[in-house]
């Protein structure tokens, strides 16, 4: 549970960041505390470059072709869900560079 009011006054933190620690901190009588943040999916997804050539529009992370059914952008970005999921590393999602509408398929190996 993340702590949102200070205890001694009980006025409201102010969350700030400082490197990898995020810190809560009263406006009005200097409390602080180190906040637990819990990682999210952006967090845990290592930057790892798509060996293709890059499209310089949309989304940059998008560069697999691949016809979005919702708004027909042609370019999707591969979302490895191996990556979330250990068990299923056989599952990849398309993500729409587009309008960010995603499907899930499976890996295609050739
Ligand atoms: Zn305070
Ligand atoms: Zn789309």
């Amino acid at each position: 549970m993340a702590l949102k009011f200070c205890p001694k006054c009980g006025n409201m933190l102010i969350p700030k960041r400082e490197g990898e620690k995020f810190y809560g901190e009263c406006g009005k009588c200097g409390f602080s505390k180190e906040l637990k943040v819990l990682k999210t999916r952006e967090n845990l997804e290592p930057k790892k470059k798509v060996g293709r050539g890059v499209a310089k529009e949309g989304n940059p992370m998008a560069t697999y072709l691949n016809k979005c059914p919702k708004c027909g952008y042609d370019k999707a970005q591969i979302i490895d869900m191996g990556i979330f999921y250990s068990d299923e590393d056989n599952l990849i999602l398309l993500k729409c560079g587009k309008c960010g509408h995603s499907e899930r398929i499976g890996r295609k190996t050739s």
